[in-house]
């Protein structure tokens, strides 16, 4: 990083401007060797390469002469290379700052746009590749090893609660099939009283719009209880489950 001098209106000023032919120092320099010593402008201007007039404008103050009251940190090329090393290193930009000595702001400005490279390994240190990688749905990238560690895991603690008796038993209907039916299925929005309720009100003559209304479900859910096409199955035993 190196330092940047700036006016009071924030522009970037003297030997820190990107065409400054001269430096603060040689600036200085002119001005002692014609005031103190009398050298011409000519003379002088041979001297640091630019034009009498030029060096006239420097002496008599027209140039080179806005005050750096402010300062600001840049970015040197060797600062922008050693950044997109550690990029490359798949350092963020939290680390690269702390390495570097710099705010987490310089770096952002210094890698936006460029991606880390992909993790190489998962955090447990499996490589992933080859067999070990699995590539979601998503697109997202995972580490089979610990995929199956963390299924094994919520296995062994869904068996634990079990023996510990946590959760509470509970009958439920089941078809020929073994699966849960009824107001016992997993995913069942109406109760069996419900579905009781729909049936005989259109015993009663009412339409599937009344019904809906009257029970509060879709005239499409009403027309398929009574069609038959849902919530039609009858249990064929029952089984105690714990939740
Ligand atoms: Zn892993």
């Amino acid at each position: 990083m190196r330092t940047i001098g700036l006016s009071a209106n924030g522009r970037v000023v003297g030997e820190h401007h990107p065409r400054a032919k001269l430096t603060f120092a040689k600036v200085e320099e002119m001005r002692h060797l014609r005031n103190e010593h009398g050298l011409t402008f000519k003379a002088l201007g041979e001297h640091f390469g630019v034009s009498g007039r030029t060096a006239w404008q420097i002496v008599r103050g027209k140039t080179w002469a806005v005050e750096v009251v402010a300062t600001k940190q840049q970015a040197t090329e060797q600062d922008k290379a050693r950044v997109l090393e550690l990029r490359a290193q798949r350092l963020g930009p939290a680390s690269i700052a702390r390495a570097m000595g710099v705010t987490r702001h310089s770096v952002s400005r210094l890698t936006t746009g460029i991606p880390r490279p992909p993790k190489t390994h998962c955090k447990h240190g499996h490589p992933l590749s080859g067999d070990n990688l699995l590539i979601r749905h998503d697109g997202y990238r995972e580490c089979k090893q610990c995929r199956s560690a963390g299924s094994r895991a919520a296995y062994e603690r869904r068996k634990a609660a079990r023996l510990a008796g946590e959760g509470t038993l509970r009958t439920v209907a089941i078809n020929d099939a073994g699966l849960r039916i009824g107001e016992d299925h997993q995913n069942a929005k109406y109760t069996n009283g419900e579905i009781e309720m729909v049936l005989s009100l259109r015993d009663e003559g009412k339409s599937y719009g009344e019904i809906g209304r009257l029970v509060e479900m879709p005239k499409s859910t009403v027309r398929d209880i009574i069609k038959g096409r849902r919530r039609c199955q009858y249990p064929a035993d029952f089984k105690t489950i714990k939740e």
